[in-house]
């Protein structure tokens, strides 16, 4: 499939993968915004937010424990971070494969741009 996600999780393009499992990835940014900038990726192929459904949702609870996991390991857990999924054209989302980006190691504005 010609998505650059699907490509890392098949190891067909090179990443910094910083977490694996059966069922996530998750990755440096190639184009880090914060000190901190990973990407939480399901490995199953899904277009947005908009595609989660009951048989899929499990994927959610999984993301945020990693979530927690990861921001524990690089240390934002206590000063704080920020978790996005940005949707379809006008939310940014620009890779139309579901990620969550955690962003942290500095303050985080809002509202966002
Ligand atoms: P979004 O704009 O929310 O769809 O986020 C896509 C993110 O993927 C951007 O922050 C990009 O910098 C990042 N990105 C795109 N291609 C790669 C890649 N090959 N490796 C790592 N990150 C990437
Ligand atoms: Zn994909």
């Amino acid at each position: 499939m010609d998505c650059v996600f699907c490509k890392i999780i098949n190891k067909e393009i090179p990443a910094k993968i910083v977490y694996e499992d059966e069922d996530l990835i998750a990755i440096n940014d190639a184009n880090p915004q914060a000190p901190i900038h990973l990407l939480l990726i399901p490995k199953q192929h899904l277009k947005s937010i908009m595609e989660i459904n009951d048989e899929n949702a499990q994927i959610l609870e999984q993301i945020i424990k990693l979530a927690q996991k990861l921001a524990g390991e690089f240390w934002i857990d206590e000063k704080g971070f920020r978790l996005v999924v940005n949707t379809g054209n006008d939310g940014g989302q620009t890779v139309p494969h579901l990620h969550f980006h955690l962003l942290g190691g500095r303050f985080m504005k809002w509202p966002p741009g």
